[in-house]
């Protein structure tokens, strides 16, 4: 599933191609992608031009115009493919909502398992929508301060945590998961259970993992390409996730798949050690 590293490869691929241009008419082929009735979605956007392109935790977002913004989650195997006029691409393979351009040209939204959702705002409900959101992981907004603050008041185990949208934006189950093994603690513990030192360890870590895999143009596990079809390079920098049994980088010791919450989280069992056990150790 596209992550925070992943939408944001796909924006900036994406930018170059459709900014500045104009929505002449939209085909929806697969109406269960949209949150609106097709009518309702088509309408809103006919005739807007692409203002920009950023991103919002892990969604894709298209500004059109001044007056609404289309936002793209991209579910498990959602793509969006600018395509010139009469180009082709292998990647489209399941056409969802193929949006056409004035002059020429499309941009196409392809889904093959369709649990990606488009929905158009407009621009007081896009701001009450994304108010909703948690901090940004690469801005400012997300500091040690705040990141402590919030944990404090959470019996939540801190890879669900994490997962929560409302807690901070944009962190799935990969880059929890690796952020949690820098910074040594176990997925399973309370939010509020973390000392000052392991949250400022955590929120630093949760950063950083980020950053490297925008750098590396995110991770490529099964259907993920961005939007020029290339595979992201962080996979083989995955220090616990999707290793189970394979011998942690650090220290040699056996990766472990634990499943709670009813999604899989890795871990070193040496390396993020359980804090009583720790404790219980003789001097
Ligand atoms: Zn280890």
């Amino acid at each position: 599933m596209p992550e925070l590293p992943e939408a944001e490869t796909i924006v900036r691929g994406l930018r170059g191609n459709v900014v500045g241009r104009r929505i002449s008419s939209t085909t929806v082929i697969r109406p269960d992608v949209l949150d609106q009735t097709p009518g309702q979605f088509v309408r809103a956007i006919k005739g807007l031009p692409i203002s920009g392109v950023s991103r919002r935790g892990k969604n894709v977002i298209i500004e059109l115009g001044p007056s609404a913004v289309l936002k793209v989650n991209l579910g498990m195997t959602g793509g969006l493919f600018p395509l010139g006029r009469g180009e082709r691409n292998s990647g489209v393979t399941h056409p969802a909502v193929r949006f056409r351009f004035v002059g020429g040209g499309q941009l196409v939204y392809n889904d093959a398992r369709r649990f990606g959702r488009l929905r158009v705002f407009d621009q007081q409900g896009w701001s009450d929508w994304s108010d909703r959101l948690g901090p940004e992981p690469l801005s400012r907004d997300f500091s040690d301060r705040q990141f402590a603050e919030s944990l404090r008041a959470s019996r939540t185990p801190i890879r669900n945590w994490l997962l929560d949208q409302r807690r901070v934006a944009g962190v799935g189950n990969i880059y929890a998961s690796e952020a949690l093994f820098r910074a040594r603690v176990d997925p399973r513990r309370s939010a509020r259970s973390l000392s000052t030192d392991e949250a400022g360890a955590l929120r630093r870590a949760v950063t950083e993992v980020l950053q490297e895999a925008v750098d590396a143009r995110g991770t490529t596990i099964r259907d993920y390409k961005d939007a020029d079809g290339a595979a992201g390079s962080f996979g083989p920098r995955l220090h616990v996730y999707g290793r189970e049994a394979k011998p942690c980088r650090a220290c040699g010791t056996a990766i472990v798949r634990v499943v709670f919450g009813n999604r899989s989280a890795f871990l070193c069992p040496a390396c993020q050690p359980w804090p009583e056990m720790t404790a219980r150790q003789p001097a």
